[in-house]
């Protein structure tokens, strides 16, 4: 039964019978038929109920006073739309008197008005007012339903409105735009209405009507996807996705049209296409400007193996240095570069004098400049002129320019070199009256791999458009800016740096040269452990030279198996060995007693000095190749002072006990030795644990007891195909589920439709050769988790 009492407002029966007996039958009948009705005493109040919600209203003809019926008429009139509140009038004469006459003309035209007739039978009334409530709760539930629908409407619209494309609805027969989000609108900059007057040939290049036409048909629905340009109020264009999709059976004749703005997308393409040239340029430029030093090292070497006088010998060992030079130049040039540009290099100030400073900036090119007969200016203040700044870098950063300046300038030109304070800054100036900088150069010079156009005449140096790059980098890590004026062609060129002057503090205020490294050398015995042999013989004959007694180990194990006999006073080793490599030699040489206080000095091919908790603790140097034959006595004659190592270095020298710290285990499975030498030291530099297998028989015998979390395996390896290998691994309990990589010779494209498929082989990921560091990182960070579990388990 309905309990409409308990029922909210809108569901209520509102009775107004207040006179005769209708009011005491209907309560009771409405009573009996469970129905609780809501009275109201006057017509007035009843119209106040109908304001404030009800369900339906029960009116005694003896109800409507003057002007009642025409008040109930006009709250009536003020329902929404959607509502039309049932009435039913209890009247004695049926449609007959002129009362209920006049209620029927008012009421009927707005609302459901039925006449209930006396004497009421009970059977006809309830049923009557069941019959209101049941068309009532009708309404509702429309009103409801409508209301969602515009909910859902609003939803969608919000949606289609916050999407970053462009949506058209199009006539797929006139071209017309019939409707449009507000993204097409802030695109395209007209307003809602203009758009709607428009066909989509105003607003997009390639299409039409006509080109919209057959893609309606329903044969031919599907989406279409093009690029084409759209065209803004103003007439300016840009290019643009277009996906057309066909509205067909629904929406017949309509086509929806999603317009993407790619202006973003093809900038990058663009930048990406010019970088890529750039770097092809680069490549075929470095081939090109190293081969040249190179010929004439080889030629050097040729004519030297000849009998020749002693004069010309000089003279080739000079051009040969030169030469060497040169490239060791370039190729510093190109790493710096890399290290700025990847944040890796941090500036070690310290004070300098400036006219001290120019004058030995210049004193280094004076051989060049005089070679080429011209000539070399520097102005400074005379009073001394202290700052800040990083030797090393500032001494580089005018290196280059005079070496431009001089290279770009002809026989007997001239090059001036300058420093001042001006405001707050220092300011350098490098200027020749050489070939001169074009205003299109100007503006490119400063951008890496970018050469000038008017290379030529550079007395056969390399050019390849590194070193402006770098000097700028270096300045701009300094703070301060560079930049360049020119005449024009065969004006000369003036390069400005400006440097914010920032003075050094109390007692710094003095030009820290490093004292002169000069020192008595003594005999010292030295040992090298090189597999290369024409780096190991060079430097034996180096050491030599300078009177130090050299024996050379081609590995680890020679070198150990006779190093007590020796007593080093000193070991330089290379770090990628075969077999052992570097980091293990130096520890275990540490723990032999007469090999503990040496002197041991890393030199290695790898860019990045390891960490000192990490491997790195047992060497007392660490060099990247090629390490200056100067560098290496003064470190040796300075530990000959030094005699025994002080105390402090001492304690160092002991193998210190390491901290349990658990590092990733990683098992390499490559079958060409020197891969897998360079390979496993990479990754050790990045403090993983390796062990190499060089066939897939070894590693499916060493990966259950070394239990690695990463296998890097080889595809191709002379007994078995790597995708083998690791399917018999994922076999076996303890590799089950071992991050398992597979190093691939193949390009971007194929590696990248392998591992589409990489569960079919069973393998987590394929990568292509060679693995760089960073790869090694990302791997490594893969893993983490697992290393916290092997944490968590021992
Ligand atoms: P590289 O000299 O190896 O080409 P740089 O980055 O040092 O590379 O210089 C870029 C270009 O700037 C040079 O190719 C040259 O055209 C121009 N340039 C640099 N310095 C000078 C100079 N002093 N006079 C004329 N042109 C110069």
């Amino acid at each position: 039964m309905l309990d409409l009492a308990s029922q909210d407002l809108s569901e209520r029966i509102l009775v107004c019978a207040p006179f005769g007996r209708d009011a005491e039958m209907i309560e009771r009948e409405l009573a009996r038929a469970g129905l609780s009705p809501y009275r109201c005493s006057l017509l007035k109040e009843l119209c106040r109920c109908i304001e404030d919600g009800a369900g339906a209203a029960l009116i005694s003809d003896h109800a409507f006073g003057r002007n009642d019926v025409a008040m109930l008429a006009e709250t009536l009139s003020k329902q929404p739309p959607w509502s039309a509140l049932p009435i039913l009038v209890v009247t004695s004469g049926g449609g007959s008197t002129a009362e209920t006459r006049s209620v029927i003309r008012e009421l009927e035209p707005l609302d459901k008005l039925t006449i209930l007739e006396r004497p009421l039978r009970p059977d006809t009334l309830i049923s009557s007012v069941l019959g209101a409530i049941g068309t009532r709760r009708q309404q509702y539930q429309i009103q409801d339903y409508v209301r969602r629908l515009q909910e859902s409407e609003n939803t969608l619209q919000t949606y289609l409105d916050n999407t970053g494309d462009g949506i058209f609805v199009l006539d797929s027969g006139t071209g017309r735009i019939l409707d449009v989000n507000k993204r097409a609108i802030e695109l395209l900059s007209y307003s809602r209405d203009e758009l709607l007057q428009l066909s989509v040939s105003d607003i997009e290049r390639g299409l039409t009507a006509a080109s919209l036409h057959g893609f309606s048909e329903p044969q031919l629905q599907g989406v279409v996807e093009m690029e084409g340009a759209n065209r803004r109020k103003d007439g300016s264009t840009f290019p643009v996705e277009v996906h057309l999709t066909s509205l067909a059976p629904a929406l017949p004749a309509q086509v929806l049209a999603v317009m993407r703005d790619i202006t973003e997308r093809k900038r990058v393409e663009l930048e990406r296409a010019e970088e890529a040239r750039r770097k092809d340029e680069f490549l075929a430029l470095l081939g090109h400007e190293m081969r040249n030093p190179l010929a004439a090292i080889s030629t050097s070497l040729e004519v030297l193996s000849d009998n020749c006088t002693p004069a010309q010998r000089l003279q080739l060992r000079q051009a040969t240095v030169r030469q060497v030079g040169m490239m060791r130049r370039l190729l510093d040039d190109l790493l710096d570069l890399n290290r700025i540009t990847h944040g890796q290099i941090e500036l070690k100030k310290e004070s300098l004098d400036l006219g001290d400073f120019l004058e030995k900036a210049a004193a280094a090119v004076r051989p060049t400049i005089a070679e080429r007969r011209q000539k070399l200016v520097v102005r400074h203040p005379t009073k001394p002129v202290f700052f800040m700044a990083d030797r090393i870098r500032l001494s580089q950063i005018v290196a280059n320019l005079l070496g431009n300046a001089s290279k770009y300038t002809g026989q007997g030109g001239r090059v001036e070199l300058s420093g001042a304070v001006k405001d707050s800054d220092i300011v350098l100036r490098c200027r020749d009256n050489g070939q001169g900088v074009s205003p299109e150069s100007a503006e490119r010079i400063f951008e890496p791999f970018t050469r000038g156009h008017m290379v030529r005449d550079s007395y056969g140096e390399a050019s390849l458009g590194i070193g402006l790059a770098l000097v700028r980098q270096l300045v701009e890590l300094h703070g301060g800016r560079i930049s360049v004026k020119s005449g024009g062609a065969g004006m000369g060129s003036e390069f400005t740096v400006r440097l914010p002057l920032i003075a050094p503090q109390g007692s710094q205020a003095v030009t820290s040269e490093p004292k002169s490294k000069a020192a008595t050398q003594r005999a010292q015995s030295i040992v090298i452990v090189e597999d290369n042999p024409v780096v190991a013989t060079s430097m034996k004959m180096a050491l030599e030279q300078a009177g130090h007694r050299v024996h050379v180990f081609s590995d680890g194990p020679r070198a150990l198996a006779s190093v007590d006999g020796l007593k080093p006073d000193a070991v330089v080793l290379d770090i990628g060995l075969p077999g052992m490599d570097g980091y293990e030699l130096a520890a275990r040489l540490r723990r032999k007693s007469k090999v503990r206080s040496a002197l041991i000095i890393a030199v290695s091919g790898f860019e990045q000095k390891p960490r000192a908790e990490s491997r790195g603790d047992n060497f007392d140097h660490y060099f990247i190749k090629p390490v200056e034959v100067s560098t290496l006595l003064t470190l040796l004659s300075n530990n000959f002072r030094n005699g025994a190592k002080s105390e402090a270095s001492k304690k160092h020298l002991k193998p210190k006990k390491s901290k349990r710290a658990v590092r990733p285990r990683v098992l390499l499975v490559e079958d060409h030795p020197f891969a897998a030498d360079a390979t496993a030291s990479l990754l050790r530099l990045e403090g993983l644990e390796v062990r190499t297998a060089l066939t897939g028989r070894e590693a499916l015998e060493e990966a259950p007891k070394f239990r690695p979390q990463l296998i890097l395996c080889d595809m191709r390896l002379g007994d078995m195909n790597g995708l083998e290998v690791i399917r018999s691994l994922r076999s076996n309990p303890a590799t089950k589920s071992t991050h398992a990589v597979i190093l691939t010779g193949f390009s971007g494209t194929e590696v990248r439709e392998f591992n589409r498929r990489a569960d079919e082989f069973g393998v987590n990921e394929f990568i292509s050769k060679p693995l760089g560091r960073s790869m090694i990182r990302k791997l490594t960070a893969r893993l983490r988790p697992q290393q916290r579990d092997a944490v968590h388990r021992s």
